[in-house]
């Protein structure tokens, strides 16, 4: 069965989807996107993803072509129609397509253009990966200055992750002033005793919908947070690490640029914030 997929308003065959060449997310990357978890059939954290898209949009002056509802009953139709119980649903909104290239913007009525489809990943929760945690080396962050947007200009974490790849770790932490920003798709965490530090929210990171539920979720717990960045140096000496993403829930690091971390195994409380996520987000999954 191929994927049935929605474009500006049509679900089809994925064979029988297509943009323009002329479509600004294509050739300027002027494009934002969200991902959004499915577990069960349902939609994880949805409102976050909504405001989020909402304030990307907005920092780009894109206008938003469609209302949380069209949203929420548009992705749920992808759902029933790939018949999806885990995986991803993936959105993407373009400036539009002017109908030729400049750089200047089209004009505020132009179009936007409206792209998800879905990704099956059955077991995304069990991800065995979890049970081991990932290895990730360090790179520069060599990004644009508003990270906060969601854009999909990723060319430069592609690279960092393949270079992830190369020296066979699971994924690489951005370094910028010699502190860590954030992962190639997710955000970083170390924890010291029992408080858990991550880098301050700015415009040097993306404002993560899976990190900012994970934060409440843990001073709920009574755990420490502490939002400040850190160095690779500390990292290599904190007793635990991990990420958190919409994809990944919350990942276990294991080992940073070689040096274990901990005792290189997951720690006591990434693996505790996992499941009181996991939890949480089924409970309130739409
Ligand atoms: N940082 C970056 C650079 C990302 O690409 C992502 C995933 N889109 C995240 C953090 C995690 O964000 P979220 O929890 O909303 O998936």
């Amino acid at each position: 069965m191929s994927r049935i997929v929605f474009v500006n308003g049509e679900y089809l065959p994925e064979e029988d989807a297509t943009i323009s060449i002329f479509d600004r997310g294509f050739v300027m990357a002027d494009a934002v996107y969200e991902v959004v978890s499915v577990l069960d059939g349902k939609l994880i954290d949805m409102e976050g993803h909504q405001a989020r898209l909402g304030r990307s949009l907005e920092a780009l002056g894109i206008g938003n072509p469609m209302s949380d509802d069209d949203y929420l009953s548009m992705f749920r139709e992808l759902v029933s129609r790939n018949e999806m119980r885990d995986g991803m649903i993936y959105l993407q909104v373009t400036r539009g397509n002017p109908g030729d290239r400049d750089f200047t913007y089209p004009p505020a009525d132009t179009p936007q253009t409206v792209v998800a489809f879905t990704q099956s990943k059955p077991g995304l929760a069990e991800n065995p990966a979890a049970q081991t945690g990932w290895s990730v080396i360090t790179v520069p962050d060599q990004r644009w200055g508003r990270r906060d947007i969601k854009t999909t200009q990723l060319l430069y974490p592609s690279m960092a992750k393949m270079m992830a790849k190369e020296a066979g770790a699971d994924d690489a932490w951005l370094v910028e002033y010699g502190k860590i920003t954030e992962g190639t798709s997710n955000n970083a965490y170390i924890v010291k005793g029992d408080t858990i530090i991550t880098r301050e929210l700015s415009h040097d990171i993306l404002h993560g919908i899976t990190r900012a539920a994970v934060l409440r979720l843990a001073r709920e717990a009574q755990m420490n947070v502490e939002e400040r960045g850190f160095t690779a140096e500390e990292a290599a000496s904190a007793d635990e690490a991990f990420v958190t993403s919409a994809s990944a829930f919350v990942m276990p690091v294991v080992q940073i640029d070689g040096a274990q971390i901990g005792e290189g195994k997951p720690g006591r409380i990434a693996t505790r914030l996992r499941e009181i996520y996991l939890d949480e987000m089924r409970k309130t999954a739409v």
